[in-house]
């Protein structure tokens, strides 16, 4: 059974007296940031200058450049886009780094695929909300907590574990509880869940029934509450009590189709491609594909954006959403992180 480790029983002491950066003031890093100084400790954040540099500064939390920061933190933790720390830890972190400091991920990439190799004298392990940084940031001012994984890569103090769960308690996600893996585990499982099930696999899902109705010639204004709108509102149902909880709220003849139609949807075929998906993050090749694709300035990349930019169900949706204020109430830190 895997072990879990909630709140009550993590004491955060150990990072009492620690300074902690934060690098990076996107999604992750100002929740982390803004929770853990609201848990009492000692946050600077450290990012260039910018919309991002602004941001810190503008709620009131010390911001420095990266290199200041890591110079006077005990525990870094690294929250800049996965395809840029090599960069930035090379040049800014790096040469700050002290025997003895904690060396933090929330993303076991840059460990995992090599880009990153620590000295032998650092502590290395990463804690990783399982969710958006907005929702790591609202659910602790709601007083509830993101659940979170953590893992060690290299316990030079000794004291690794220890500082891993009082950060994790600090940024409130052992109020949903903390889970230890190792970075193979996390970083694999994160990579197969995004692209397979929750990012990749949602979205080409909802636009290929999008454009089923639409091509049958169905209003795509009521093709977008059905396939896009109204997927929210399923999936909160799932997330409150799994699956059986979604089906019993459903009618009847929804479940019945639900149950008829899913596999001819995802069948057998689709799970075998779902296996190639985790096969290809196994052996590298997406991370090397990703890496070359930053090296190369990123062109297909800035194509998939822009395609999805235009593709109607996000025209439609961008004209129906105008007129439901209700359902933006959080757009303007989601706009914030996106953009970041
Ligand atoms: P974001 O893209 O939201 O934020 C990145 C931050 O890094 C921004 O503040 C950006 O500032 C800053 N930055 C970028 N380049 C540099 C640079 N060269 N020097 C200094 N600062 C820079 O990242 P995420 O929060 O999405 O991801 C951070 C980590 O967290 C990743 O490892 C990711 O895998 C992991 N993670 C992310 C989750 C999420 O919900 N997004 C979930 C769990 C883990 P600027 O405004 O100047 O660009
Ligand atoms: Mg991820
Ligand atoms: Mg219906």
């Amino acid at each position: 059974m895997t072990t879990m480790y909630y709140e009550q029983n993590i004491n955060g002491d150990i990072l009492k007296g620690k300074k902690i950066a934060i690098i990076g003031y996107g999604s992750q890093g100002h929740a982390h940031a803004l929770n853990l100084k609201d848990s009492g400790y000692d946050v600077v954040v450290g990012v260039r200058p910018g919309g991002s540099f602004d941001a810190a500064k503008a709620d009131g939390v010390d911001v420095k450049t990266v290199a200041e920061a890591a110079k006077e933190a005990d525990v870094i933790q690294i929250l800049l886009p996965d395809e840029r720390q090599k960069a930035v830890y090379e040049n800014e972190i790096a040469p700050n780094l002290e025997a003895g400091n904690a060396l933090m991920f929330a993303h076991g990439f840059n460990i995992h695929f090599g880009q990153i190799t620590p000295p032998a004298d650092v502590d290395v392990f990463l804690v990783a909300p399982k969710g958006p940084g907005h929702l790591v940031r609202r659910q602790f001012e709601q007083g509830a907590g993101v659940p979170g994984l953590f893992a060690i890569h290299q316990d030079a103090t000794g004291q690794a574990k220890d500082i891993a769960l009082a950060y994790g308690k600090g940024i409130g996600s052992a109020r949903g509880g903390l889970l230890e893996t190792t970075f193979k585990e996390e970083t694999e499982t994160d990579l197969f869940g995004e692209q397979a099930v929750l990012c990749g696999g949602a979205t080409a899902l909802v636009q290929a029934g999008f454009e089923t109705l639409v091509e049958a010639g169905y209003q795509p204004e009521l093709a977008y509450f059905e396939t896009l709108h109204e997927l929210k509102l399923i999936v909160d149902l799932m997330f409150e009590g799994g699956l059986e909880t979604m089906r019993y709220s459903i009618s009847d003849t929804a479940e019945w189709g639900d149950y008829v139609a899913g596999p001819r949807v995802v069948d057998a075929d689709t799970k075998s491609r779902m296996k190639d998906i985790l096969t290809d993050i196994q052996s590298g090749k997406f991370a090397r594909e990703w890496i070359e694709e930053n090296e190369n300035g990123r062109p297909n990349y800035t194509k998939f954006k822009e395609d999805g930019k235009n593709h109607q169900i996000e025209e439609v949706g961008r004209k129906l959403r105008a007129m439901m204020p209700f359902i933006n109430e959080n757009k303007k830190e989601v706009v914030r992180e996106t953009s970041a």
